[in-house]
C-alpha cells in the first residue's frame, strides 16, 4: 500500500497542475473576471506546493520554508478572493480607504511573519510521529493568532459579499452567486477543521484548491439553467415575433407571448395552436411539414386581410439526423411591407402629378407592346409651357401640370398606359384602335385657378409600334420627333411619325457625321451669285455654299442648311464658307468686287460673331468694306441690345450689314427703323407676288421708296426677267440679284464672268 506521504505528494502534485492549467484557461478566456479567477488560483498554488512540503518533509528546516509558502500565500488567497467576490458580485469598495486599510494589514501580516525567526513570537515547530514518520506540527503564538484572525475576517467579508447577493439579487441570480458561497463555506469548515481539530498533518490545501477549481468552474463556465430558461422566455414574450414550438411528434408544445395572442391560446392548451395557425393562413402545411414528405426548414410570405405575415419554420435534429423538435416564427411584416410599397411607387411614380414616371412609363410599356398587339406611343407636349410659368408664376405651373394629369385620367382609355416624361411632357401607350378617340382630346384644355385662367395647347406625337422590339426610348423618341414638325403650329395638334421623317432623320444623322470630314475635303465649296447695280455691271456677289457629295452627288443648301441650323452645326459651315470669301478677296487684288456672306442666327450662341470676322480679315488682310454682311431680323429676337451694339461696331469697322429676306416672315418696316443696317435685301417672294397683284407692286415701290428715304440700300432677289429688272430700276432700287443675271457659280465661273484675275 503506497505510503501516506506519497499518495499526498501524487494528489497535490496534481492539484497544483490542475490549477496552473485552469489559471492559464482563466487568464486567456477573454472574460473580465477570468483575470480575477486566474490570480485566485495562482495564489492558491504556493500555498499548495508549501502544504506538501510539510506533509513530506521530516526536516524542520524544509517544514518551516513550507509552512512560510503556506501561511503567505493564504494571504495572496484572500486578497485575490476580496477582489474576485468584489468583481464577480459587481460591488464597489465602500471607499479608498477600505481598500488600503485592508493591504496595509496584510502587508503587516507578511512583515510580522517574515520577522518571527527573530521575534519568535508567531510559530513554533514541533516534531510528532505518525504512522512511524516525523512531521511538524505549528504552535501558534499571538502572530500566527492574528495571521489567521485577520485571514478568517477577509475571507468572512468576501462570504458577506456573496451572502448579500444572495439575499438582495434578483431570484433567477440568486444561484450563480449561492454556488460560489456555498463552495466557499466549505472550504472554509474545511480549513477550520485543521485549525481546530489538532490533526497533526494539515490538509487544509485539499479544501482551498476545491475552492479555487469549483470558482473556476462557477465563474467561467457554468450557466444556471433556470437563468437561461427565465431569461429566453422573457426575450420571447418581448419579441414582436409569434413563436411556437413543436415537439417531435409536431404537437404544438409551447408559444410565446405574441404566439398566444395570435393563436388565441386559452389556459396554456398549446395543443389547439396548430390547428388555430391552419385557419389564419389557410395553410395545411405549418408544422414541420404534412403527411409523410420529409420536413425541412421553409419560409413564406402570407398576407390575412390587410396585414402582411412571414412564416419561418426550422427544424431541429439530433446528431442522428432524427428530428427532435421544430419552431415556428410568425411575423407580422404589415409596418415593412407598407413601407416597401410606398417606396415602391415612389420610386415609379412623379411626385408633382402623381403618374407613372418616365423609367416606369417605359418599363410598363416594354412589357406592354410585347404582346405584338398594335400599339400606338404618344408624345404629348404642352405649347409654351414655360411662358405659362414666366407669366402666372411656378404654383400656377405645377397646377397646370396636375391639371393636365387629371385630365389624361379622364380621357386616356382604359387599358392605357401613361406618365409624365419630363416638365411639360407626357407619353401615352393605347391601342391603336382606340387612337382616334384620344388624338380628338390632345388639342387643348382650358385651366382655371382663382381669377387665372390659361388655354393650353397640346401638341401629340405618334407613332406606330411596328416592330415591338425596339427600345421603348426609340419609339417616344420617334413619337418626339414626329411632334416637333408641328411644334409651334397652333393649326395641327397631331402628327404622325412617318417613314418620310424616318428617312429624314437619318439622313440628318449621316450628313451631321460627315460634315467635318467634308469640310477638310473641300467637299464644301463656296458657289457665288453676281450682284448688279442699275447699269446691269457686276458689283459684286453673294457667297452660297455647296456640298459636293461623293455618293450623292451635288446637294444644294435646302438638303443640309435647315438640319445643321437646327443642330448648331451651321456654325461650322458658316466659319468655313467666311473663311473662304476672305481667302477669295484677298486674291482679287485688282478689283473692288465685293463677297456677301450669309450670317445664320444660330452662330451668335455658338461664337463671338464679330470677333470672329475681324480676325478672318486681320488675317487676310481684307478691307472689311469689301466684306457685306448678311443678317436676318431673326437676330434680332434675343439679346437685342447687344445684338444691336455688335452690328454697330461691325458698320464702325467699315463692314456694310445686309438686312437679308426682308418681307419673307414677320418683317416689318418697323424693324428698319431699330436694326443698324446698310442695305435691305428685298425677299424674292415679294417680286413673284407682285407679278400677279397690283396691290403688292405698289407695297414694293413704297418699301423701296422708304428704303430710300432711310438713307438705305435696296437690292432685290430673285429677279428672274428683264422685265422685272426694268420695273424695279424704274422704282428706284439700287442692286439686282437673280437668275435673269447668273445663277450661284463655281469661283471660276464667276471669275469668268465678272471678268475678275486672280
Ligand atoms: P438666301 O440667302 O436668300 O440665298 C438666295 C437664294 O436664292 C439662293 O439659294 C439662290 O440660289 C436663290 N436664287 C437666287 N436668284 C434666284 C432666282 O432668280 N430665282 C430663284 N428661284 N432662286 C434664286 P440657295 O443657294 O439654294 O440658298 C438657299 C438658302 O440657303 C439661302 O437663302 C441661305 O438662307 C441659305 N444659305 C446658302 N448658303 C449659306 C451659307 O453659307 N450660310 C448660311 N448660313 N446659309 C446659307
Ligand atoms: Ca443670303
Ligand atoms: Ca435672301
Amino acid at each position: 500500500m503506497l505510503h501516506i506521504r506519497t499518495m499526498f505528494a501524487i494528489l497535490y502534485t496534481a492539484l497544483t497542475t490542475t490549477l496552473a492549467v485552469c489559471a492559464v484557461k482563466a487568464w486567456r478566456s477573454h472574460k473580465q473576471i477570468g483575470i480575477y479567477v486566474s490570480r485566485l488560483l495562482v495564489s492558491i498554488i504556493p500555498a499548495v506546493v508549501g502544504n506538501l512540503l510539510v506533509i513530506y518533509s521530516s526536516e524542520e528546516l524544509l517544514s518551516t520554508i513550507g509552512y512560510y509558502f503556506y501561511f503567505l500565500s493564504i494571504d495572496a488567497i484572500v486578497f485575490s478572493s476580496i477582489h474576485f467576490a468584489r468583481t464577480f458580485s459587481h460591488v464597489a469598495w465602500p471607499g479608498k480607504k477600505a481598500r488600503l486599510a485592508i493591504q496595509c494589514m496584510l502587508l503587516f501580516d507578511i512583515v510580522q511573519l517574515l520577522l518571527d525567526p527573530i521575534f519568535n513570537h508567531a510559530f513554533d515547530l514541533d516534531p510528532v510521529i505518525v504512522d512511524g514518520k516525523t512531521y511538524f506540527k505549528v504552535t501558534a503564538y499571538w502572530g500566527l493568532t492574528f495571521h489567521r484572525f485577520l485571514c478568517y475576517v477577509i475571507i468572512f467579508m468576501a462570504m458577506g459579499i456573496f451572502l448579500y447577493k444572495v439575499i438582495t439579487a434578483p431570484r433567477i441570480y440568486v444561484e450563480r452567486y449561492a454556488v460560489i458561497l456555498a463552495v466557499m463555506v466549505i472550504a472554509a469548515l474545511w480549513q477550520a477543521f485543521y485549525v481546530f481539530s489538532r490533526t497533526p498533518v494539515d490538509r487544509s490545501m485539499i479544501g482551498y484548491s476545491f475552492y479555487g477549481l469549483m470558482t473556476f468552474y462557477f465563474a467561467l463556465y457554468y450557466r444556471p439553467r433556470r437563468l437561461l430558461d427565465s431569461m429566453l422566455a422573457d426575450i420571447s414574450a418581448d419579441m414582436n415575433e409569434a413563436l411556437f414550438f413543436f415537439d417531435a411528434s409536431r404537437r404544438c408544445v409551447w408559444a410565446n407571448e405574441p404566439g398566444v395572442v395570435l393563436a388565441n391560446i386559452e389556459d396554456e392548451d398549446y395543443e389547439r395552436a396548430k390547428d388555430a395557425l391552419i385557419s389564419i393562413f389557410g395553410e395545411p402545411d405549418l408544422d414541420v411539414g404534412q403527411g409523410n414528405t420529409e420536413p425541412k426548414d421553409w419560409s413564406i410570405k402570407k398576407s390575412v386581410g390587410d396585414k402582411y405575415y412571414s412564416l419561418e419554420s426550422h427544424v431541429k435534429r439530433d446528431t442522428h439526423g432524427n428530428i427532435t423538435a421544430s419552431y415556428l416564427r410568425v411575423r407580422d411584416n404589415t409596418e415593412e411591407q407598407l413601407a416597401f410599397e410606398h417606396e415602391q411607387h415612389a420610386a415609379r411614380h412623379d411626385a408633382l402629378t402623381g403618374l407613372y414616371n418616365k423609367e416606369y412609363l417605359y418599363q410598363c410599356v416594354a412589357e406592354r407592346v410585347k404582346s405584338g398587339d398594335p400599339y400606338s406611343i404618344i408624345f404629348v407636349d404642352i405649347e409654351d409651357f414655360k411662358i405659362i410659368n414666366d407669366i402666372f408664376g411656378n404654383d400656377f405651373g405645377d397646377y397646370t401640370l396636375q391639371c393636365v394629369a387629371d385630365y389624361l385620367r379622364a380621357v386616356v382609355p382604359d387599358g392605357s398606359i401613361y406618365g409624365r416624361i419630363t416638365s411639360d411632357q407626357f407619353g401615352i401607350c393605347v391601342r391603336s384602335e382606340d387612337m382616334k378617340t384620344l388624338s380628338a382630346s390632345l388639342t387643348e384644355h382650358v385651366v382655371r385657378k382663382d381669377n387665372k385662367e390659361h388655354k393650353l395647347i397640346m401638341h401629340a406625337g405618334i407613332y406606330d409600334v411596328v416592330d415591338p422590339d425596339i427600345d421603348v426610348s426609340v419609339m417616344f423618341d420617334r413619337a418626339h420627333m414626329a411632334l416637333q414638325t408641328i411644334k409651334g403650329d397652333y393649326n395641327r395638334h397631331i402628327a404622325k411619325y412617318t417613314d418620310e421623317l424616318r428617312e429624314q432623320t437619318i439622313w440628318a444623322q449621316e450628313i451631321s457625321a460627315e460634315l467635318p470630314k467634308a469640310i477638310q475635303e473641300k467637299q464644301i465649296v463656296p458657289y457665288f451669285q453676281p450682284i448688279t447695280d442699275a447699269e446691269g455691271r457686276t458689283i459684286g456677289a453673294e457667297v452660297l455654299v455647296r456640298w459636293i457629295h461623293p455618293v450623292h452627288g451635288f446637294l444644294p443648301p435646302i438638303k443640309f442648311i435647315p438640319i445643321f441650323e437646327k443642330n448648331g452645326m451651321i456654325a461650322m459651315v458658316d466659319k468655313y464658307m467666311w473663311r473662304c470669301a476672305c481667302e477669295i478677296l484677298s486674291q482679287w487684288k485688282d478689283n473692288d468686287k465685293f463677297l456677301s456672306i450669309n450670317i445664320s442666327p444660330r452662330d451668335f450662341y455658338f461664337m463671338d460673331v464679330a470677333a470672329e470676322i475681324c480676325s478672318l480679315v486681320a488675317e487676310y488682310h481684307v478691307e472689311p468694306r469689301r466684306l457685306r454682311l448678311e443678317i436676318t431680323e431673326t437676330v434680332m429676337m434675343s439679346d437685342i441690345e447687344n445684338r444691336i451694339k455688335m452690328i454697330g461696331s461691325l458698320r464702325e469697322k467699315g463692314f456694310l450689314m445686309e438686312m437679308d429676306d426682308f418681307g419673307s416672315g414677320y418683317s416689318s418696316l418697323n424693324m428698319l427703323k431699330d436694326m443698324p443696317v446698310d442695305v435691305v435685301k428685298i425677299d424674292m417672294a415679294f417680286l413673284r407676288q407682285a407679278r400677279e397683284d397690283n396691290k403688292a407692286m405698289k407695297i414694293l415701290r413704297n418699301v423701296i421708296h422708304m428704303t430710300d428715304d432711310l438713307g438705305l440700300l435696296s437690292l432685290t432677289e430673285g429677279v428672274e426677267t428683264s422685265l422685272q429688272f426694268e420695273a424695279l430700276s424704274s422704282m428706284g432700287c439700287k442692286m439686282f440679284q437673280g437668275y435673269y443675271f447668273a445663277k450661284p457659280l463655281p469661283r471660276e465661273a464667276f471669275e469668268r464672268y465678272a471678268c475678275i484675275s486672280a
